[in-house]
């Protein structure tokens, strides 16, 4: 039976303090959030396929320098940049991931072409990049992925390490971008795609490249996209813990995303959010934290977008 579409993106939990956002700031995450759900819709709204639709999505939210992937990722603190993503079909739990590759425009379609062009799940250096060569992924240089911003947030958190004032600052720390979908068909698709976290170690993977952590889909139960200290998702295996107590328990999903975000994450003190869609086309958005850059959209109703 058919079904309405159901869409939900994410910018990342890294949203500036309520106190520094400025009207014009605040304006441009909005526009750029509400253009993404446009790009992920479209493929829903022409009858597309879920994991078309989360693609669709991560592309354009990698696209937008404001958000912490592909153009417009952190740094590490050697200067460099490293690049994680994921994605996983609900259908058959089909998944592609790369963690640490530098130079693919967009890492969301070198996961996809793991997916659909290796007989692997994750990849990472020379071999993930020869992947994204056969599959004639575009490639820029450096200066593409650069961003003023985030090589000062790097200066600035380097500089505060030596001074031993590092503060908990979500906007210099991190961010990712994510979406999740459920066609009128009723299949479940995410995506996940991140430069982690600044200031990060040369080849530190966080949760998102990861299934089960921070990337998960089964059209059975929900699809989910993570945001927030990767370590801390990784060691609950968040999506997948929301996963099995819908699967396992027959807890409705928005308490499963609810319970594992606001008590199991809190009680490690991992701070962060989430995107989720049920099987029956139930959203949850969780966060824990200030805010997290965010936007829905089901079929027949108006689009929305969020920051805190
Ligand atoms: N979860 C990402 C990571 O740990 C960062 C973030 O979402 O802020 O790499």
């Amino acid at each position: 039976m058919e079904q309405g579409f159901v869409l939900a993106i994410h910018g990342g939990a890294g949203v500036m303090p309520r106190a520094d956002m400025t009207p014009e700031r605040a304006e441009a995450c909005h526009a750029a959030l509400a253009r993404v759900l446009r790009a992920g819709e479209d493929v829903l709204a022409a009858g597309g396929v879920a994991l078309d639709a989360v693609t669709a999505a991560v592309t354009a939210l990698e696209d937008e320098p404001l958000f912490n992937a592909g153009r417009g990722a952190v740094f590490t603190r050697g200067g460099t940049q490293e690049m994680d993503a994921a994605i996983m079909d609900g259908r058959d739990r089909r998944a592609g991931a790369v963690a640490g590759i530098a130079g693919v425009r967009n890492p969301v379609h070198l996961a996809r072409a793991v997916m659909d062009h290796t007989s692997h799940v994750m990849m990472i250096g020379e071999g993930a990049l020869a992947v994204a060569r056969d599959a004639n992924l575009t490639f820029e240089d450096d200066a593409y992925f650069f961003t003023q911003e985030r090589w000062d947030s790097l200066r600035e958190t380097l500089r505060m390490q030596a001074e031993g004032t590092l503060d908990d600052d979500p906007s210099r720390r991190h961010g990712t971008v994510g979406a999740v979908a459920r066609d009128r068909a009723g299949n479940l698709a995410a995506a996940t795609s991140t430069g982690g976290m600044t200031a990060k170690r040369a080849g530190r993977v966080g949760d998102s490249p990861l299934i089960g952590a921070g990337t998960f889909a089964d059209s059975a139960t929900c699809a989910v996209s993570a945001t927030g200290d990767g370590e801390a998702f990784i060691r609950l295996s968040v999506a997948h813990e929301i996963d099995a107590r819908i699967r396992l328990a027959g807890t409705p999903m928005e308490q499963a995303a609810r319970q594992v975000v606001m008590s199991g994450l809190a009680a490690i003190g991992g701070s962060g959010g989430l995107i989720a869609v049920a099987a029956d086309g139930s959203l949850a958005l969780p966060f824990n934290c200030e805010g997290m850059y965010r936007g829905w959209s089901i079929e027949g109703e108006s689009a929305q977008t969020a920051i805190y």
